[in-house]
């Protein structure tokens, strides 16, 4: 074999996984060398919500929520049974430690917020707070010029032409003269996008996802961790079962690269796949994806070119959102509108089959089994003009006036009706069980019970309701014409469905025996959670934590 350059560790993928790869690989002094296959650092990453779920760290003990991992593995337990338990192990285990490298050696810092639970709150050892961590906000003028490398979260993600918006951001800039304090806040970030506009195209004030990339891009920058960008996996190059480097498409060129110590695949998982979609997804109604349409399986079919093993027995070969569609838009209805007060959700028969409060995962897992006995995709959301008032609804946001609500009616993404009727008959569901629907819905939300669902009825629930609310957070009479509906479907945000790996990321073969020098993280791994949703952050943690071993575990040799 003719090979073109040499390093230590080659890395594909410059998401979550990747990036945190190729930055512990240089700080233990590593040859290390990054290929992005497209012109920007950030994949799927730099549109999420950049939260990461790792039990008792540090950071947590520091900011007042401590939580204990014993906790946490009686809730996996819980949750998993004695599933992929070798791998949990590591998980726990190397978790605060990886959490520790990255605060004390890098820019990537993240913190506890004071509420943020896990997504069945019922189950023994769930965590109120303390596991789901934040990235702190990054400033994106520290990487000068190469902010235009960083790629941006979708559009409805950024108000007036670029500016992030973190949820914190949200009461403040909705109502900025609530207090001094909302007003001065308020005019400080609206102060800084105004500044930020005249030097570049979007604000430099970054939070969640684009701030985790932008921390670890501005980390590996100061660190001069060569990154190629335009280069390509192509195929992996193996000899005895052994891989050896790979074949890297740069540009319009081939080049083969040998990784002395070990390769890492971390291209995101096959999301917008539609041909892996059929192959592992083939019996569920799922033809969208809110994931980057860059990370679709390259990592993952190269490897099984090579030899490796795929794993999937899973709850779920992948995890969802709600979206709606409006023109290219994959709209994730992921905590804004669904657990609002006043809001249900209805099949093509006009009744609830689900907790509409309930995570985004298993609100879509409730509108496949519904689905088996009546169609309920596309399900609609259904609210009534107090609500938009008050929290929007998809891609109408809260406050909408009449011009902004006039123009979704006119291109088909908002259905309205002045009565229940009407509206029922424009998004053809059955109006009588509507209106009756809407009726015995409103009833619940005068005792604040909800006798069918258990909307708001736990505290992951109520934390995503409206707290102001009463008596129950989530429950308010649809009552105030004219009526409005959006349609959602199911989509994909991540595969769960990936190459089976043990407890320090080295792919394992079909008879479970590592393939040597080939290690996955991010969603190129099977997810250790086999397809259950446990809580938030549950795809960027384990990608941090499986990155951090894989590395250490190459380091050691
Ligand atoms: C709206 C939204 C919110 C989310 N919020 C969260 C959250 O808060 N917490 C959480 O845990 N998860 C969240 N997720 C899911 C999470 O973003 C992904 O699971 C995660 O980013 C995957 O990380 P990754 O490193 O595996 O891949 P990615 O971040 O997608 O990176 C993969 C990279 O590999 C590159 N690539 C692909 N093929 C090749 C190739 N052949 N050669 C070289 N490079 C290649 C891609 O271009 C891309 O840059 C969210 C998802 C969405 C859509």
């Amino acid at each position: 074999m003719h090979w073109d350059r040499e390093v230590d560790v080659l890395v594909f993928g410059a998401g979550m996984g990747g990036m945190t790869a190729a930055l512990v690989a240089s700080l233990e002094g590593l040859d290390v060398l990054l290929c992005e296959k497209t012109d920007q650092v950030g994949g799927t990453t730099s549109t999420s919500a950049g939260t990461v779920w790792i039990p008792g760290s540090a950071q947590a003990k520091r900011d007042g929520v401590p939580d204990s991992i014993d906790d946490a593995r009686r809730f996996l337990e819980a949750e998993i049974g004695p599933r992929a338990l070798a791998q949990r192990e590591a998980f726990l285990d190397a978790g605060p430690a990886a959490l520790d490298y990255l605060d004390a050696r890098t820019e990537v810092k993240f913190r506890a917020p004071p509420r943020h639970p896990d997504y069945h709150s019922n189950q023994p050892g769930r965590a109120l707070a303390g596991r789901a961590l934040a990235p702190l906000p990054f400033d994106g003028r520290l990487l000068g010029k190469d902010f235009a490398l960083v790629r941006p979260p979708i559009a409805p993600f950024m108000v007036l032409g670029g500016m992030m918006v973190g949820k914190d951001d949200i009461a403040i800039l909705l109502k900025p003269f609530a207090s001094l304090n909302a007003f001065a806040a308020a005019a400080k970030l609206m102060l800084r996008h105004a500044t930020d506009r005249l030097r570049y195209r979007r604000g430099t004030r970054l939070v969640m996802g684009n701030a985790l990339v932008g921390r670890l891009f501005y980390s590996l920058k100061k660190r001069n961790v060569p990154i190629a960008f335009d280069a390509r996996l192509a195929e992996l190059v193996n000899a005895n079962g052994c891989v050896e480097g790979a074949v890297v498409g740069i540009g319009t060129a081939r080049q083969a690269i040998r990784a002395r110590r070990g390769v890492i695949l971390a291209t995101g998982g096959f999301a917008p796949s539609e041909k892996l979609r059929a192959e592992f997804m083939h019996d569920l109604p799922v033809a969208h994806s809110n994931a980057f349409a860059g990370a679709n399986g390259d990592g993952f079919s190269a490897a099984r070119a090579a030899g490796a093993a795929v794993d999937a027995k899973h709850t779920s070969p992948a995890f969802y959102f709600p979206s709606s569609l409006h023109k290219d838009t994959v709209y994730p209805h992921i905590l804004l509108d669904r657990a609002k007060p006043g809001l249900i959700a209805v099949n093509s028969d006009g009744r609830r089959f689900v907790n509409e409060s309930d995570s985004y995962h298993d609100f879509v897992e409730g509108m496949f089994r519904a689905n088996a006995a009546t169609s309920s995709v596309p399900a609609w959301l259904i609210c009534d003009r107090g609500f938009i008032r008050d929290y929007g609804i998809g891609l109408v946001h809260p406050g909408a006036g009449n011009r902004q609500i006039e123009r979704y009616i006119a291109d088909g993404y908002l259905k309205h009706g002045e009565t229940v009727m009407e509206l029922a008959q424009r998004i053809g569901v059955d109006g009588k069980n509507l209106l009756r629907t809407i009726q015995e819905h409103n009833r619940y939300a005068a005792t604040g019970v909800d006798e069918a669902f258990g909307k708001g009825g736990t505290e992951y629930n109520q934390f995503n309701g409206d707290p102001a609310n009463k008596p129950n957070p989530c429950l308010r009479p649809i009552v105030e014409p004219p009526y409005f509906a959006v349609a959602v479907y199911p989509s994909t945000m991540g595969t769960c469905v990936g190459l089976s790996t043990d407890g320090d990321a080295r792919v394992l073969d079909p008879d479970d025996r590592a393939v040597g020098g080939l290690y996955a993280v991010g969603n190129d791994m099977a997810s250790l959670f086999r397809g259950v949703y446990v809580g938030p952050g549950i795809t960027l943690g384990p990608a941090l934590v499986f990155a951090y071993r894989a590395v250490m575990h190459i380091a050691r040799g």
